[in-house]
């Protein structure tokens, strides 16, 4: 897969890095992620990724836009409200990088349907608000073999992790969670710059991962505290008896 003389112009602070090169920036234009919410972590995750160069991107959010949005979410903008947000963010992407093929889904992922959206992806990014989403693509994404970027942000705390079938996001997380559809930003708040933050880490793990750059982060969950500002890594162990990856 080769760069054209105006994707080298356009990547070329890219390109430059030691880190990234012509190879690297290769194997982002080679590159299938599926983008799963375009909330607060979308709106940092998407621009970042579309810009970096990803050759393929699938956003899928099931939401249109409301007013409570728009404090996080600057993907979209006033008019947008009643709109849907998967549709807005892949014209945004449209506009921002010709070179990045964008696939919108307007739809609700579930255990149903998780595995036929995520299948045929190098990598799925989980900025959805709920854990019957999240749990649903961490069983389809250990199914598929996909890398996963869980990324969450609540109140002043956010969270991003890398899992690659063992361990994964349910080692991490546990059962207790299956009950419960909650809707973290609408009952508890979140401040918008920290969605923010967590989104655009989200994105530069997904890259580094990409290009191969640093250490392998698996198994890594980095925690900010929004208040604090610190930035603090745990390391998941595999759950033997984990439904979703154990003994599988
Ligand atoms: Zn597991």
């Amino acid at each position: 897969m080769s760069l054209s003389d105006e994707e080298l112009e356009r990547y070329a602070r890219h390109i430059v890095l030691l880190q990234v090169g012509g190879a690297g920036q290769r194997k982002l234009k080679k590159a299938s992620i599926a983008v799963i919410g375009a909330g607060g972590i979308g709106s940092a995750a998407i621009p970042a990724l579309a810009a970096a160069g990803v050759g393929r991107l699938t956003i899928i959010d099931s939401d249109v836009v409301e007013l409570t949005n728009l404090h996080r979410q600057p993907l979209f903008s006033e008019a947008d409200a009643g709109k849907p947000k998967a549709q807005l963010a892949a014209a945004f992407v449209e506009q921002l990088n010709q070179f990045v093929h964008v696939a919108p889904k307007q739809e609700r992922i579930t255990s149903e349907n998780a595995a036929e959206l995520l299948a045929g992806h190098d990598l799925v990014i989980d900025g959805s608000d709920n854990f019957a989403t999240r749990l649903a693509v961490n069983e389809a994404s250990v199914e598929l073999g996909i890398p996963l970027v869980s990324a969450a942000a609540v109140q002043f705390q956010g969270q991003v992790g890398l899992f690659r079938s063992r361990p994964c996001y349910r080692c991490f997380v546990g059962d207790a969670f299956d009950a419960e559809d909650c809707d973290n930003c609408a009952e508890l708040g979140v401040l918008g710059a920290l969605t923010a933050t967590v989104g655009s880490f989200a994105a530069l793990l997904s890259i580094n991962s990409i290009v191969g750059i640093g250490e392998d982060q698996l198994g890594r969950v980095h925690i900010f505290d929004g208040e604090t500002l610190d930035w603090r890594v745990i390391r998941i162990p595999a759950d033997p008896g984990c439904r979703a990856c154990g003994s599988a």
